[in-house]
């Protein structure tokens, strides 16, 4: 079988994500955001579109979700604040732009996006990447639109688990019960990331996040670091992941798994297991990736008890899944 001519794949963060532990309304909310994010990308890649726009287009959806940590929906710093993290990288010339500590910008993915296209720099970080963002036109929202009920309990249930002070609630905030019931605690992170190969045969990779629970001092993840969290190339694949983001960046993970496909000559699903089930394991770090190839190889690994996630290439049907039970 010739390779499809166009492919993709997303996750929506990895964790402790067990069968018994989500409802079947939980299971189904969850599998129908990712299929709509896939679908989304799909659309734009079955349309002849390229490979970065078909990323934007799905991790829009992730971040605009309140059940992912990503845009609406992401975790509070221990302050009781939402700083997001996000990176995006063309596997065609190598380009890449990331924001990290952004607290206004409504979809981080894009401000990333903007960093790469309209300015010299790779990485903005907090009020700077804030004010890019603004300066670009890209929409603003007040720090209220952020906020879901479920993972102001998740901060408040890790501070006092660290017996740290609980910070007042952010003024606007409001309680959507619905919201708070659907949603499932998969442990202090979460983050959503999709990869893309478009017809061209040009490979591109995007992430964003909220980062982990109860953050502070401004830390930043592997999300929004080109090689960590993040990287694409035309030589090897585009990789997104989700995990562990201390040990992501000591590890370069994304990198590492572009370097195994580049440099080693292994397949796309032997990179991914090598880098997270052998090396990411040995170090005692949690988490998943997800990775496609110019050449149409689509791939994920991870070492958590789930990882929401998602595929889809031309003329293969839409596949969801969550546990890893799962193919
Ligand atoms: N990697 C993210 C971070 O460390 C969190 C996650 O993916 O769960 O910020």
């Amino acid at each position: 079988m010739s390779a499809p001519t166009w492919s993709l794949v997303l996750h929506g963060g990895s964790g402790v994500i067990d069968r018994a532990d989500l409802t079947p309304e939980q299971d189904e909310a969850y599998r129908g955001v990712l299929a709509q994010a896939a679908q989304a990308g799909a659309a734009v890649l079955r349309g002849g579109g390229v490979a970065l726009d078909a990323v934007e287009a799905a991790i829009h959806v992730l971040e605009d979700d309140p059940l992912f940590n990503a845009g609406r929906g992401a975790v509070f710093t221990a302050e009781g604040c939402v700083e997001l993290d996000a990176a995006i990288m063309d596997g065609a010339t190598l380009e890449a732009g990331a924001v990290a500590g952004v607290t206004h910008v409504k979809n981080p993915i894009t401000a990333a996006r903007r960093v790469m296209e309209a300015s010299p720099h790779v990485l903005l970080i907090g009020r700077g990447a804030d004010a890019f963002a603004q300066g670009q036109g890209l929409e603003s929202v007040p720090t209220g639109y952020f906020f879901v009920e479920r993972r102001w309990r998740a901060l408040e249930k890790q501070l006092t688990r660290e017996g740290k002070p609980i910070p007042a609630r952010p003024a606007g905030a409001d309680t959507d019960e619905r919201q708070a019931a659907l949603a499932h605690d998969e442990g202090k992170r979460g983050t959503v990331g999709v990869v893309a190969r478009d017809s061209h045969g040009h490979v591109a990779a995007g992430t964003s996040t909220g980062g982990v629970t109860a953050k502070s001092w401004g830390r930043v993840g592997d999300s929004p670091l080109i090689g960590a969290g993040t990287y694409a190339s035309d030589k090897s694949c585009a990789v997104s992941g989700t995990g562990d983001g201390e040990y992501f960046i000591r590890l370069s993970v994304a990198r590492a798994i572009a370097a195994l496909v580049e440099l080693k000559g292994l397949s796309l699903q032997a990179a991914v297991d090598e880098v997270i089930q052998t090396d990411l394991e040995a170090l005692g770090g949690k988490g998943g990736v997800i990775a496609v190839t110019p050449d149409g190889q689509m791939a994920w690994s991870f070492n958590t008890s789930g990882m929401y996630r998602a595929r889809i290439a031309d003329g293969v049907e839409l596949e969801v899944a969550i546990y890893k039970d799962e193919a």
